[in-house]
């Protein structure tokens, strides 16, 4: 069993203070494979005094010595390419086809970001002053478990741009993960101080990040729930906060689509990351006259193409869900569903067949669902798809916007100009035209109770930069 006994801060692996452990288990068999040791306030504060530290040469360094790191560090991911993949998958599950695309858009974050810097002007002249853009400060790092070291790099990447120095927590679930990034980014050589990792939970090492006031920002991947929390806590040291939260995004499927490519090309957008993913297509609008038949193209695509197994094996659509408290949360929200009278068109309560041993949910389908509901309501985070009828172009709009949440949205059309004037019209921070998925430059981020902020190009690079206004 693996001993996950050491943080990562001032440039060296140390023994945390706090001694409390946690058992990690495979998502496919729930047998212990690993224990972490959680860090406490006292690392915290440890971590945030060097990064302080850091930031204050860091902060000075030139673009070229910045544009050096993140270079570097795409070099190191890309040789370490398969060990990313490898711990993805054993410890959280993720499916091997799906693995591959957030560990391979990881790496092109750092180059993405080296290129972006080239260009980025940092001290733009306006009137006859100088604007110097920099770094904001320490920021730090709060993110979940289901693209750890994806979520790492977009957002460290665009802090080590701006000359900004890091204190990193990762979800306590994803600490094998988060070992070989520490490893990563040690190699790459950056200054002591400059990325630092505490593992422990939100309650303690994200609590601490949330009030210490050397922390100037804080960059928060999670849930809503949390977001308030860090964002009223963040208030009484006025942190700029950057929150990327939930979803429940729609997926309008126009009349004049071809139904054929568009319904299983919506299934699997339900169900990307094991449907454990915020921008995960999760509600399925389609014309009320054409419901039927949308069934049963759905019911043929998990007959046929959709695969629920070992997250190592290439055909795997579905992983199991990464732990057991998230395996009851999707349990319970197929009851629900079923209590609030939606018809289950495929899946249900339940293991598969030949998987009992893990977290593994059935491929589940809701039909004929009414929006009000909660299972098209609230975010459940696992392959559970609501199929939800409208009248017309005017009425899947207002469905679509019938939500506490605006994250992502797609849309399917055979005229590209409807799908455009669709889109134009919903509130969603991202929306995907005709099975588009991702554009690592242009902004993500949601609308609503999906947060606020903005990551990936320009805009992400702006939000970890203060501008400062040299005048004569
Ligand atoms: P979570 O909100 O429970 O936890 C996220 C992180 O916050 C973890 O590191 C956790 O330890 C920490 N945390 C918990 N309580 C805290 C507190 N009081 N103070 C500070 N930090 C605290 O989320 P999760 O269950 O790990 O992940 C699933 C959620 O993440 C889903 O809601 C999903 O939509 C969201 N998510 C959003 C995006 C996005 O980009 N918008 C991407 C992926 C996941």
């Amino acid at each position: 069993m693996k001993q996950l006994s050491q943080i990562y801060v001032n440039g060296e692996f140390v023994t945390p203070h706090g001694t409390k452990t946690l058992d990690l288990l495979s998502p496919v068999t729930n047998e212990k494979v690993a224990q972490v040791t959680l860090g406490d306030a006292i690392d915290t504060q440890n971590a945030i005094v060097a990064a302080m530290e850091a930031f204050k040469t860091f902060s000075q360094t030139s673009k070229e010595e910045r544009i050096g790191y993140l270079e570097k560090m795409h070099q190191i991911l890309k040789r370490r390419r398969q060990e990313l993949i490898d711990v993805m998958i054993d410890e959280f599950g993720c499916p091997l086809y799906f693995t591959t695309l957030l560990i391979d858009a990881a790496t092109d974050d750092f180059k993405n970001v080296a290129q972006l810097l080239k260009d980025f002007d940092l001290e733009p002249k306006l009137g006859h002053s100088k604007v110097r853009l920099q770094g904001v400060g320490v920021v730090g790092v709060i993110i979940p478990w289901n693209s750890s070291n994806g979520f790492i790099a977009t957002k460290v990447s665009a802090a080590i741009a701006a000359g900004c120095t890091c204190v990193i927590k990762p979800s306590e679930f994803s600490a094998q993960q988060t070992r070989l990034m520490m490893e990563c980014f040690h190699e790459a050589g950056l200054p002591k101080g400059v990325v630092n990792f505490v593992n422990g939970t939100g309650d303690v090492v994200g609590a601490e990040m949330t009030r210490n006031p050397g922390i100037s920002k804080i960059t928060f991947t999670g849930s809503t729930h949390v977001g308030k929390i860090i964002a009223k806590g963040a208030t009484d040291t006025l942190k700029r906060v950057t929150l990327e939260l939930g979803g429940k995004s729609p997926n309008i499927i126009l009349g004049d689509a071809d139904f054929a490519t568009a319904i299983p090309q919506a299934i699997f957008a339900a169900y990307i990351n094991s449907g454990q993913a915020c921008v995960a297509a999760t509600r399925l609008l389609v014309p009320e006259e054409r419901l039927a038949e949308v069934n049963e193209l759905a019911k043929a695509t998990i007959a046929n193409t959709v695969r629920v197994g070992n997250p190592k094996e290439a055909d795997t659509t579905i992983g199991p869900m990464v732990n057991q408290k998230q395996f009851d949360r999707v349990q319970d929200y197929i009851r629900i569903g079923m209590e609030e009278g939606a018809t289950l068109l495929t899946g249900g309560t339940g293991r598969p067949a030949g998987l009992e041993a893990g977290n593994f949910v059935k491929a589940t389908i809701f039909t004929n669902v009414r929006n009000s509901m909660r299972i098209a309501q609230e975010e459940i985070f696992g392959p559970v798809l609501s199929i939800i009828p409208y009248k017309d172009e005017a009425d899947a709009i207002a469905i679509a916007n019938d939500s506490p949440y605006g994250l992502a949205a797609y849309v399917t059309a055979g005229d590209k100009v409807r799908a455009y004037r669709v889109a134009n019209q919903l509130d969603a921070g991202r929306v995907c035209i005709n099975g588009e998925f991702h554009d690592p430059l242009v902004p993500f981020g949601g609308f609503k109770q999906s947060g606020y902020g903005r990551e990936f190009g320009i805009y992400g690079l702006q939000a970890y930069l203060e501008p400062k206004a040299i005048i004569g």
